[in-house]
């Protein structure tokens, strides 16, 4: 297939790769100019704008940073310059009501839309083992299927458009509580006199166990290797997981709804973030203890 793919950062250049090692012949797009030349250098065909990378093409594929950028480059540029029978995939995170309000315009424009947001971070987008959660119609859907198993170990269909999305921010705010709370209570162990290696041994196997402790232990040398081995570099940033809880508390709003303990992991991400931790990865929060 022809794809034009559009937003070749952190997680972008590695999918594309993995578009190109399928056998697809992909047409990229990005701001910026080391993006491109990597894409270059991984297989795709490069392009002056996104306009030009959609001509002809089958599908668009897009990983760009918020939901702002995601309408202007779709209205901008995508829309009248793909094909009337592209099917259009947005894999960036973004609020929920955006991605509903573009996949409408897409409709009234005639094409088939899908949000594809994923789980798994540079990582997993680089290896293809990347997790997609898909909202669109049935149609979109089984479009969008065969190029997005192409990028990652799993492609779930969540429902209509801007569930995936809504699937994304909901599994991101249950990882941020419990990433908070597994350090707080290692922090406390500590505290306690417990020897961390000790608790993880029993709360591993108990009913305290989660994924934030026995796949991505805060704690350093206990457990498989995580970013904490790394003195909590690499993995997935402090500033992207609050972005995440933001979009949370957004959506939560529009839907009536008020999260307590998922407010509280917002604010005390926000305070960590505030305090020149952004880069770090969110685990790194066990510090603040
Ligand atoms: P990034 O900043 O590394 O990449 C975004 C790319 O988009 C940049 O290369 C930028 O130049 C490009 N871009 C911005 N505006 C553009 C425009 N108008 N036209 C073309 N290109 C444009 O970010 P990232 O880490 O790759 O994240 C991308 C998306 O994936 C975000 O929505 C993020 O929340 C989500 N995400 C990231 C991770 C992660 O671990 N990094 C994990 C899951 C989801």
């Amino acid at each position: 297939m022809k794809i034009a793919f559009i937003g070749l950062g952190n997680m972008g250049g590695g999918m594309a790769a993995n578009l190109v090692a399928a056998g697809h012949e992909v047409r990229a797009f990005d701001l910026s100019e080391g993006a491109l030349a990597a894409a270059r250098e991984k297989g795709s065909a490069t392009f002056g704008s996104a306009a030009e990378a959609c001509e002809g093409v089958d599908a668009v594929v897009s990983m760009l940073p918020n939901g702002g950028i995601v309408k202007a480059v779709y209205e901008g540029s995508v829309f009248g310059n793909a094909p009337a029978g592209a099917v259009l995939i947005d894999c960036s995170t973004i609020d929920v009501a955006t991605a509903r309000e573009v996949a409408a315009l897409a409709d009234g424009e005639g094409y088939a839309m899908v949000d594809a947001p994923v789980s798994g971070g540079i990582a997993a987008a680089e290896a293809g083992t990347l997790t997609f959660m898909v909202g669109g119609s049935e149609e979109g859907f089984a479009r969008a299927e065969p190029i997005l198993h192409a990028m990652g170990k799993a492609v779930i269909h969540a429902g209509d458009a801007g569930n995936g999305q809504a699937a994304k921010i909901c599994n991101n705010m249950l990882l941020g509580i419990h990433m908070i709370g597994t350090a707080e209570a290692f922090a406390m162990a500590q505290k306690l006199g417990l020897d961390p290696q000790t608790f993880y041994d029993i709360s591993s196997v108990s009913s305290g166990q989660c994924w934030s402790m026995t796949s991505y232990c805060p704690v350093p040398r206990v457990g498989p290797k995580t970013p904490a081995d790394n003195d909590y570099q690499g993995g997935f940033a402090t500033a992207l997981m609050l972005k995440d809880l933001k979009l949370a508390m957004e959506a939560a709003g529009t839907a009536g709804m008020a999260p307590r303990i998922g407010a509280k992991a917002a604010e005390l991400y926000e305070a960590f973030d505030a305090a020149g931790n952004g880069t770090r990865d969110f685990s790194a929060i066990i510090t603040d203890y």
